[in-house]
């Protein structure tokens, strides 16, 4: 518990942050960026053309490894974390589940677990994770983990035994070694915001 931090709806926010952006903002979604070539501007390559800036932040977190600076080689280890939610709870579950209609817990344990009850009564499970050195998802491991999900689920919630899980996914995140994220210039007009270590915004 962290007096005076507030929980958000991640999805919505970064959705809400997109749409309020100030007119001379564009944003590229679904450009994946394949070659960059620094200099006076820096010219970034995708697969239908390019973008030029006069100044470049990275905030792409383990994937920032792979922009061509030696001093983020080998410094964030690239993890899948992995979360299920369940299907609605029904009113007469909602009354056995009993408490608040809607909270969060995070761990302090950074190998504990995330769990949430949503607006709409559903709860979330958040743990587990894979190392995943190409930055690439691992399939398998979605599958494996649904199971662990639902473990954890029914050692916390005994009053639920019928509650399955209607969603699963993972997604990438970075470690540090001293859980230091990079934050600072790497190149002249190029800046970084790099490693999350898991710590969200
Ligand atoms: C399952 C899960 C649960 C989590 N739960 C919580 C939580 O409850 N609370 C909390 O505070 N934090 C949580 N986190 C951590 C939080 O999501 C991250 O710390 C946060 O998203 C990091 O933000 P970021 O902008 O630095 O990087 P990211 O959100 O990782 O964004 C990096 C972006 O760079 C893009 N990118 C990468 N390479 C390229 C390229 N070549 N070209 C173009 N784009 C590229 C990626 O597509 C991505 O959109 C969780 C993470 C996961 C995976």
């Amino acid at each position: 518990f962290t007096p005076g931090t507030m929980l958000v709806q991640p999805s919505a926010l970064v959705k809400g942050l997109a749409d309020s952006l100030p007119s001379n903002v564009t944003l590229y979604e679904n450009t994946a960026i394949t070659e960059v070539e620094y200099g006076d501007k820096v010219v970034l390559k995708h697969d239908l053309g390019q973008i030029t800036a006069d100044k470049l932040i990275l905030a792409n977190n383990a994937f920032g490894q792979r922009f061509g600076f030696s001093q983020l080689k080998r410094t964030m280890l690239p993890v899948f974390l992995y979360a299920s939610m369940t299907r609605p709870l029904t009113p007469s579950e909602q009354a056995e589940l009993g408490g608040k209609d809607f909270w969060g817990v995070i761990p302090s344990d950074p190998f504990g677990s995330t769990v949430r009850r949503t607006h709409d009564n559903r709860i979330l499970m958040r743990n587990s994770f894979s190392f995943n050195p190409n930055g690439k998802p691992k399939p398998h491991c979605l599958e494996r983990f649904i199971s662990k999900h639902q473990r954890s689920f029914d050692n916390r919630f005994p009053m639920l035994p019928d509650v399955n899980f209607e969603y699963t996914w993972s997604g990438s995140l970075a470690l540090s070694q001293n859980h230091k994220g990079f934050f600072g210039q790497l190149a002249p007009n190029v800046y970084g915001a790099l490693c999350c270590n898991g710590l969200g915004i």
